[in-house]
Order: structure tokens, then C-alpha cells, then sequence
């Protein structure tokens, strides 16, 4: 029987707040298909009072920008995208192109195929998200995606350096300085100065989703990688400093981001909770991490481990870190995350910032469809097919003359019959 040590939500996400947000996202796309680069500039100047001269940046200003930052920074960079690149290569490899004979002569093969132009999207109105740029871009360029449009916004009414450089190392075609609705928008269905794209990738604000979620169809997207959420399952053996710590990592990402703990020990939840209160006044990020753990925080005591991953997977949540005495337990236990976090050695920042998997990843639910955003988010797995022994192609046309006239397809039906009749000598009595 689960106790609330600290309770429920006190909102939901499905208000109206969100209603809002779909009113304002619909009005901007419609405003920016009718009126090209000039409804994008106005919204740039509106939300993010910006308003230069092209949203593009040059190579030069690039080449510029990335001498002005600390080669350490640079440096991190680069070993951090090492990382997601090795990865990211041995997803791509784990995907191999089939072909079959299924009868004599009858070949039927699967290929992955690139998307020929992404849309990549690193966030950027509260904190300059970097990484973002490594898991969008380098995935995509290890996918084969040859055209790579890269939009950031400017953070309060500056260029985000080290993002910029991310995505130039990351090999970024086009590099926008561009944000929210307008930038997703503007990649998706193009405007005189930005080229459409096929899909759109990467995480966002409740706008950037929804703006996603409005296009799909008109492009692809990747996943629902709205704001972010945690959930803990630890028993008695987790350090509740470290469960704290990183319960709060998460809720700073903005004031919707819930954080959760479930856990086998009554005490360990008391501890987490004292932790937390005693951290927070002076956390520099507290004006986000405050209100999040204050109305979205949790921490629920249950009688056994079994107990917490249900009820964890009833959550779906995007990260999930396990604090247990055998953590890898839970991947044979747990079905719906976006990502499992194992023992106390690693955490959700390392994935969010520098191991190598992919930070790009489903919330609200999403979890319980899909994984996120990986190598082959951007690719297609088509088919093909092909007849090279002319016995076997009037075989399948006799079949294919009966099944397409039981289904009540006359002309499916033809093409079955033309091609026994050529092959096999048949007649077909039409
Ligand atoms: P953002 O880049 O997503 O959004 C900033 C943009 O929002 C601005 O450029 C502005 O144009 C637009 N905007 C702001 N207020 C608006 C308004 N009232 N109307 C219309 N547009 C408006 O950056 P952010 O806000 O910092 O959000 C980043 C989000 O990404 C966070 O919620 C974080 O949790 C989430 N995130 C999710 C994942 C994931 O994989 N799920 C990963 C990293 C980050």
C-alpha cells in the first residue's frame, strides 16, 4: 500500500494553460505560412526581442565566435561528442540491410534510408542547452542526413556561444539564431529565406512541443521531448544526499518539472525530503527547482521493490534512475521510461550532459510508445522487392488473380492475370 510521504501534484498539465499554448502555437503557424521571413521576424522581436540582421549566422561570424570562448570549453565539447558519435555509430551499425528469397528467384530486401534534410532544434530560453546540439546534429550526421538546418534561441538577447560551437562541431549546415514556435515553423514550412525540411528534432518548452505536435504530418518529428521529469526507486541502500541532489538536478530544468521518489524505506523518503529543503535556498536555480518540487515533487513509500517499479512504470517517465542493491534488476522489471539510470555511479546529468546516450527523450507519457531520439529516428526502413525468374512471377500472378477478385479488385486482379498469361502461357478470359 503506497504512502505520500509529500503528495500529488497539485495542477496538471492538461489544464488550461495548455489549451493556451496550442491557441498561441496555431496562430503563429498559420501567421508564418501566409507571411514568410516577415511574421518570423516578428515573433523573434515579440518573444525574444531579437532582431538582427539575418537570423543565419556566416561562417566568419561562426569562426569568430567559437575564438572567443575558453579552449577548455571547446575541448569539452569535443570529448563530450566523441562520446555521443561512438554511441550513436553503433546504433547506426546495429541496423543492417536485409534481402531474402522467398521463392525461386523472388528477392525481398529492407534498406535504411536517411531523411535528405532535418530539422535540428536546441533549446535555449532558460538555460543554453548545449548538449542538445551534440544529440540532435551528430545523430543525424551519423544517421547520413546530408542537409542539417540547426536553430538555437538567443538567451536573454545574446548569442549562445558554446552552443553555436556545438553545433559546428557537430557538422551543422545551416546555423539559425532563432527560437520557439518561429523556428520550428520556419523549418517546417519553410519561408523565403529557409529551406523546408523533412523532419524536426529535439527538445523544447511547452510551445516548441506543441508546435511539433501541430506540424506532424507536414513533417515528421521525432518524439514528444517536452519538460523534463525524474523518478527515483531506491530501497534502503540509497544515499539519500545523492537521491536529493539529483531529484533537484532535474527540477531545475523549469517550474513544470516534476521529480519523484519511490522508495522501499519510509526513513530514506524523510531523509530525501529534509535533504531537499535544506538544499534548495541555495541552489542559484531555485526560482525554477522551487516551484517544481513544491508542486510537482513526490516521494511515496512502498512495501516492496516490485511494488515501486509498477507503480514507477505507471509513470512513464522520461528519466528514471534505480537506487537499489541490484539495479540492473530493473530492466527486466521496468517496461516504460525513456531512459534507465543504473546505481548510484552514474546519474541523469551525466546522460543529460556527457556519457553518450541521447538526452533527447520522451515525457508526459510518451514513454509508454516510444524510446528517444536515436540514429534511426531519422531514418526510413523501406522495402523493395524483385521478381527475376519469370516462373515464380506467374505462380504469384495466379495467386494475386484470386485474392485481389475475393477482395473485389478487378484491376489488381489484371495485373496478377497479365503476368501469368505472359509467363505461364495462360489465357485469362478478359
Ligand atoms: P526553448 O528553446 O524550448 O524555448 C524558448 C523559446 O520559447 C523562446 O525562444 C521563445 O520564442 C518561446 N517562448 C517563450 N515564451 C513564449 C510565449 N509566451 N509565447 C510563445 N513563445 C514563447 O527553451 P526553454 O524555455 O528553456 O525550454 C527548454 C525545455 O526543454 C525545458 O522544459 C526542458 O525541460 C526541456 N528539455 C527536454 C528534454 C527532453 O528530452 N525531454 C531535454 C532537454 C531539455
Amino acid at each position: 500500500m503506497a504512502l505520500h510521504l509529500k503528495s500529488a501534484p497539485t495542477k496538471s498539465f492538461t489544464d488550461t494553460a495548455q489549451a493556451d499554448v496550442a491557441d498561441s502555437v496555431r496562430s503563429v503557424i498559420a501567421d508564418i505560412r501566409a507571411n514568410g521571413d516577415e511574421a518570423v521576424r516578428r515573433y523573434a522581436e515579440k518573444f525574444d526581442r531579437w532582431t538582427p540582421d539575418s537570423f543565419r549566422l556566416s561562417d566568419e561570424e561562426i569562426e569568430q565566435i567559437m575564438a572567443g570562448l575558453d579552449p577548455q570549453v571547446i575541448e569539452d565539447i569535443v570529448f563530450v561528442q566523441s562520446q555521443v558519435r561512438r554511441f550513436a555509430q553503433a546504433q547506426r551499425d546495429s541496423l543492417t540491410d536485409i534481402e531474402v528469397e522467398t521463392l525461386p528467384g523472388v528477392f525481398l530486401g529492407q534498406k535504411h534510408v536517411p531523411v535528405q534534410a532535418a530539422g535540428a532544434y536546441i533549446p535555449g530560453g532558460k538555460y543554453p542547452l548545449t548538449a542538445s546540439a551534440h544529440m540532435t546534429i551528430i545523430t543525424a550526421k551519423v544517421a547520413g542526413v546530408p542537409r542539417v538546418v540547426a536553430c538555437t534561441p538567443p538567451i536573454r538577447g545574446e548569442i549562445p556561444a558554446a552552443t553555436v560551437a556545438a553545433m559546428k562541431l557537430a557538422g551543422a549546415d545551416e546555423i539559425y539564431i532563432l527560437g520557439g514556435i518561429q523556428a520550428v515553423t520556419a523549418m517546417a514550412v519553410g519561408t523565403e529565406t529557409i529551406a523546408p525540411v523533412n523532419m524536426i528534432a529535439g527538445p523544447g518548452n511547452a510551445y516548441v512541443a506543441e508546435a511539433k505536435r501541430q506540424l506532424f504530418g507536414e513533417v515528421g518529428i521525432d518524439l514528444f521531448a517536452g519538460p523534463t521529469e525524474i523518478l527515483i526507486v531506491a530501497d534502503e541502500n540509497a544515499d539519500p544526499f545523492f537521491t536529493a541532489v539529483d531529484l533537484l538536478s532535474q527540477a531545475e530544468h523549469g517550474p513544470e518539472s516534476p521529480a519523484v521518489l519511490i522508495t522501499t524505506s519510509r526513513d530514506l523518503g524523510e531523509q530525501v525530503i529534509a535533504h531537499i529543503e535544506a538544499l534548495l535556498p541555495g541552489m542559484s536555480t531555485k526560482d525554477y527547482a522551487e516551484p517544481a518540487w513544491r508542486d510537482w515533487g513526490q516521494v511515496i513509500v512502498v512495501d516492496d521493490l516490485d511494488e515501486a517499479y509498477a507503480l514507477a512504470d505507471s509513470f512513464a517517465f522520461e528519466h528514471v534512475q534505480v537506487f537499489t542493491e541490484n539495479p540492473r534488476e530493473a530492466l527486466e522489471k521496468m517496461h516504460d521510461y525513456g531512459a534507465l539510470f543504473l546505481g548510484e555511479n552514474t546519474c541523469v546529468s551525466y546522460g543529460d550532459k556527457v556519457i553518450g546516450t541521447n538526452h533527447v527523450l520522451p515525457t508526459l507519457g510518451a514513454a509508454r510508445y516510444t524510446g528517444g531520439l536515436w540514429v534511426g529516428k531519422y531514418l526510413r526502413t523501406v522495402t523493395y522487392q524483385e521478381i527475376v525468374e519469370p516462373a515464380s512471377s506467374a505462380q504469384l500472378g495466379e495467386v494475386c488473380g484470386r485474392a485481389a477478385r475475393v477482395e473485389l479488385f478487378e484491376g489488381h486482379a489484371r495485373s496478377g492475370d497479365a503476368r501469368a498469361w505472359r509467363h505461364g502461357a495462360r489465357s485469362f478470359g478478359w
